[in-house]
């Protein structure tokens, strides 16, 4: 958090105002991380067939009513008789040493009258417990109705099938992706930016014929952690899970799969990747059967994904109450597989699983070079004697292949190798003075801190990350510093 902050991952907003909990400003790092993971996140999709909209956030009430947000869109909140503040149950029942797959109200009322529920906060007692609505009202003025803003993405998507399907040539499976921000009014948001009131979100609606399905199979060499309902946990690839029916249907299997393959590239480890199950009594309101993916952060096992199977709930939902019937060809109302990314909790789960301390305690963000603010930075030894021209050159030279690159001028250059550790760039280009007689520069590789000396024309003519010599001397080094 002191290394986000300080170095421009992320911050907490309106601080100049005393600050407002549940709201997360990007900063200049943090931006192009986001916008890294979205690169990642489109290819992915777009190599899948996917097609991408952008709708409104605001929406009008009757969207909601129809969608069942409305209604059925809250979390149960827990008041304190000391501190007087509410919070959400499931960090009271923690903080009260009480372990329960669910509440409802009447359980929650049950534990108060024994007396049993303390304050997360102040450790006070709890006094009394309500739903509270996660919905965000926007009044709209008088004698309208007012708008509200959106908790999901999604309905975006749903309310403009029949359009996007025509898009699609009338054909399904149809892959429909949006991004942007949601709004959740979170009782107690905490944990910096694992749960706000605006965060951003990446979803994907996947209509299905529902008789056909999803048909391709996922690979069986990449193999999952998983943790089913009953309590189950196995190590199985996607497509035997779905075979030996841990997951029911083949299309969540397949995007279980895909959102795998994503959190990995992001360069979260292997072993801090597992889907979850929903217990049926967690399952939200649209969801027939639903998967996390979780992810450890702070030693915790959190949601970063959320992976449902929503069958054919909101074209139903949407069908009755515009009146239009939402079908494809041949009348047959599409299923949907959802895979749900946060992409704030994506965040958080990157840079806490590549947080290192040195042994000398200077700290390094190893993040991977698809996911990194930028992959390389140019820097001239010193800025005189023509090194920095020089350097500018190849800066400028560098950017016409990629946007991700930065230069940095100011500072010792052992100031700048630190801050471009913290900042998680994987390799460090340096001009010196040995580069004015024979036109070579150092590429220091962050993780092992070694430097490799190379001709500038073999930097410029490909893409650093295209040069696959180089990348493969690159990720020796890397690799030898893990094994350190
Ligand atoms: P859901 O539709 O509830 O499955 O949410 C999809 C994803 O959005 C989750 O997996 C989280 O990563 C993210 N998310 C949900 N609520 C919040 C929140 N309050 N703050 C940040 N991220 C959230």
């Amino acid at each position: 958090m002191e290394i986000a902050k300080r170095r421009g991952f992320f911050w907490p907003s309106f601080s100049l105002y005393g600050g407002e909990s549940g709201f997360y400003d990007f900063g200049p790092v943090g931006t192009l991380l986001k916008d890294r993971f979205l690169r990642l996140f489109r290819q992915s999709y777009l190599r899948e067939g996917g097609i991408f909209i952008d709708t409104p956030t605001v929406t009008p009430k009757r969207v909601f009513q129809a969608s069942g947000h409305l209604e059925k869109f809250e979390d149960l909140a827990v008041k304190c008789s000391r501190c007087g503040r509410y919070d959400r149950i499931d960090s009271s029942l923690k903080k009260s040493g009480i372990a329960r797959e669910t509440t409802t109200l009447e359980d929650a009322i049950s534990l108060i009258d024994e007396g049993k529920l303390i304050c997360a906060y102040c450790g006070g007692k709890i006094v009394s417990a309500e739903m509270m609505s996660q919905m965000f009202r926007v009044e709209r003025g008088k004698g309208y109705e007012p708008y509200y803003l959106r908790p999901e993405t999604a309905q975006g998507i749903f309310v403009n099938f029949k359009l996007l399907l025509n898009q699609n040539r009338g054909k399904l499976p149809m892959i429909v992706c949006q991004y942007g921000k949601g709004y959740r009014n979170e009782i107690s948001p905490r944990q910096a930016l694992l749960r706000q009131r605006e965060f951003f979100m990446a979803e994907v609606e996947v209509f299905l014929d529902p008789e056909a399905g999803w048909t391709r199979d996922p690979p069986e060499d990449v193999v999952l952690t998983l943790l089913q309902n009953s309590g189950n946990k196995l190590r199985a690839s996607a497509k035997n899970a779905h075979e030996s029916g841990v997951i029911a249907n083949r299309g969540m299997a397949y995007f279980i799969y895909i959102t795998y393959s994503i959190l990995r590239k992001c360069g979260i480890p292997e072993d801090g990747i597992r889907f979850r199950q929903h217990r049926k009594s967690e399952l939200a309101h649209y969801a027939r059967d639903a998967w996390d993916a979780e992810a450890v952060i702070d030693d915790d096992w959190v949601e970063i994904v959320g992976i449902a199977d929503r069958g054919d709930y909101d074209l139903r939902k949407h069908s009755d109450f515009s009146g239009e019937p939402l079908s494809a060809e041949g009348g047959a109302v599409p299923v949907v597989v959802e895979p749900a990314y946060g992409v704030d909790r994506i965040t958080m789960a990157v840079l806490s699983s590549s947080y290192y301390v040195r042994e000398n305690g200077f700290k390094v963000m190893r993040l991977a070079p698809e996911i990194s603010p930028y992959i390389v930075a140019v820097l001239p030894l010193q800025i005189r004697d023509g090194l920095d021209a020089i350097a500018r050159e190849l800066f400028a030279k560098l950017m016409n292949l990629n946007d991700y690159v930065a230069y940095d001028e100011s500072g010792s250059i052992g100031r700048r190798y630190a801050r471009q550790d913290e900042i998680g760039t994987p390799y460090c280009i340096t001009v010196d003075y040995q580069t004015k007689e024979d036109s070579t520069v150092t590429i220091r590789e962050r993780d092992s801190t070694s430097q490799i000396r190379v001709k500038i024309d073999d930097l410029t003519g490909y893409p650093i990350l295209q040069n696959t010599k180089l990348m493969k001397e690159l990720s020796a080094l890397s690799l030898s510093a893990s094994k350190k």
